[in-house]
């Protein structure tokens, strides 16, 4: 996704250096100017773009924020074996475990994504796609066997969530979470909140395929995005962009093309080819919505997204993802 601002520099260029300020000395007065920085986190580039009225300022926001991003990635992660998703995993079939409010959190909004979205939104594919992921190093296609016994620990109503004493318990040993579906776009949110503890109103918070707004930036409309699948640049603020599609983690069998986003009910990456950009007032929940969506196809999928006030979805979807 292209980020286009006023007085920007080529995205591509500022990918290279890494948090490091592209135009500091430019500010003056009381005009706020515009800071740019990039880190890689939960395996993606991740740019901060905000209007500060001092180096200093921008500086120290800008780390509050990625610092921010890495206590979730240590949180919600499901690539490293220490994070708090991993060892509450590894208490699956052991009773409840007390967790953090982030991460509490997190599995509210999956709770209601799944009871929403008629169980195509669910975490807990978590063992059908740590086979698919192997399949995309190996080269060959999950064994059906494997498949199976992947597919018998997956269903949300294993999970139980208990809100005042916020504790998880997973029923089945075995059972794996994955909240990659939405842990970026809820990283966007945290990181533009921390932003704005330290003063700063228009910033802008970009993993991937996700996108956190702040305010407008102080001399243009909106920030300028070239929104995926709408196919125009639109100026927005105070909102978040996501896009959920195959263009960049698949893994291709006998000419068809299995996405990193699996259909809960059948156990297989998605080979629908559909493309789907949400545009909701939060990060968690476009990002959410956007993996929500590409699963149920596009009639579900906008009857979905019209139960959520401010959500506006654009897709590219072949015939055979049109009906569910
Ligand atoms: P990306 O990771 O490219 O930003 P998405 O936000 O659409 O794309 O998330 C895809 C990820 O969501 C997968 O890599 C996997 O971790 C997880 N996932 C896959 N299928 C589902 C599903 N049916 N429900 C919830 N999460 C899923
Ligand atoms: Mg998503």
């Amino acid at each position: 996704m292209r980020v286009i601002t006023g007085r920007g520099i080529p995205p591509g260029m500022a990918r290279a250096v890494a948090a490091m300020a592209l135009c500091g000395p430019a500010w003056a007065g009381s005009v706020p100017a515009r800071f740019q920085y990039t880190e890689v986190h939960m395996g993606v580039q991740t740019r901060i773009v905000l209007y500060a009225d001092s180096q200093a300022r921008a500086e120290s926001a800008a780390s509050a924020a990625f610092r921010r991003i890495a206590r979730l990635d240590d949180t919600m992660s499901d690539y490293r074996a220490s994070s708090e998703l991993m060892r509450l995993c590894a208490r699956a079939g052991q009773g409840p475990v007390k967790v953090s409010p982030d991460l509490f959190r997190v599995l509210l909004r999956c709770d209601e994504l799944h009871e929403r979205s008629g169980g195509a939104f669910d975490p807990t594919v978590g063992p059908i796609v740590a086979l698919w992921r192997t399949a995309r190093k190996t080269g060959r296609l999950p064994p059906v066997a494997e498949l199976e016994s992947a597919r018998a620990l997956v269903g949300w109503s294993n999970v139980d969530l208990e809100r005042r004493r916020r504790t998880v318990t997973l029923k089945r040993p075995g059972m794996r979470l994955d909240l990659g579906g939405i842990a970026k776009g809820y990283a966007c949110d945290a990181a533009l909140a921390e932003i704005r503890r330290h003063g700063i109103r228009s910033a802008m918070i970009e993993m991937g395929g996700d996108i956190v707004l702040g305010a407008r930036p102080p001399d243009l409309r909106g920030w300028r995005i070239d929104v995926p699948n709408a196919a125009e640049v639109m100026a927005l603020s105070n909102c978040a962009v996501s896009t959920s599609g195959d263009a960049e983690q698949y893994v291709e069998f006998a000419g068809v093309r299995y996405s990193h986003i699996v259909d809960p009910r059948t156990g297989l990456g998605l080979t629908s080819r559909i493309s789907v950009t949400v545009i909701a007032p939060r990060g968690e929940l476009s990002d959410g919505l956007s993996t929500a969506i590409s699963v149920m196809g596009r009639d579900a999928g906008l009857r979905l997204a019209a139960r959520y006030p401010g959500v506006r979805v654009f897709m590219r979807a072949p015939a055979e993802a049109r009906q569910r």
